[in-house]
């Protein structure tokens, strides 16, 4: 029996099934670039997948958290006691978050929802 077979059933979103099988450092970095794509479409830096400074600002977010020492227990960013981005990365990613985030309701609210969750939690 593996450790997903004994994970309780509620875990399960609707339509969600394959973030059963996702870490929560997957789900993190797939959120991340569901808010880069919303701030870099909306600002109209591209038509087309990511500007190259939203991609490299992706890029950073998702080494970040390829380094992130609390791993899987990791809370959200914004919660997070160690603030490990570099102060321009984190201006720069602070901006986008701030015009994705209202707007992820609507794009894609079971990610907007969880994220939201994980922040109230602890
Ligand atoms: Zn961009």
């Amino acid at each position: 029996m593996t450790n997903q077979d004994t994970r309780s059933l509620f875990d399960i979103k609707d339509g969600e099934r394959n973030d059963y099988q996702m870490t929560r450092i997957d789900q993190e970095k797939r959120t991340v670039r569901q808010m880069m794509e919303i701030y870099c479409h909306g600002k109209k830096h591209t038509d087309k997948g990511l500007c190259e400074e939203c991609s490299a600002l992706l890029d950073y977010a998702c080494q970040r958290l390829d380094h992130c020492k609390f791993g899987e227990h990791k809370p959200t960013c914004k919660k997070c006691p160690i603030h490990c981005y570099k102060p321009e990365m984190k201006g720069k990613i602070r901006e986008a978050m701030r015009y994705a985030g209202p707007r992820m309701i609507w794009y894609h609210p079971v990610a907007a929802i969880r994220h939201l969750l994980r922040e109230i939690a602890k």
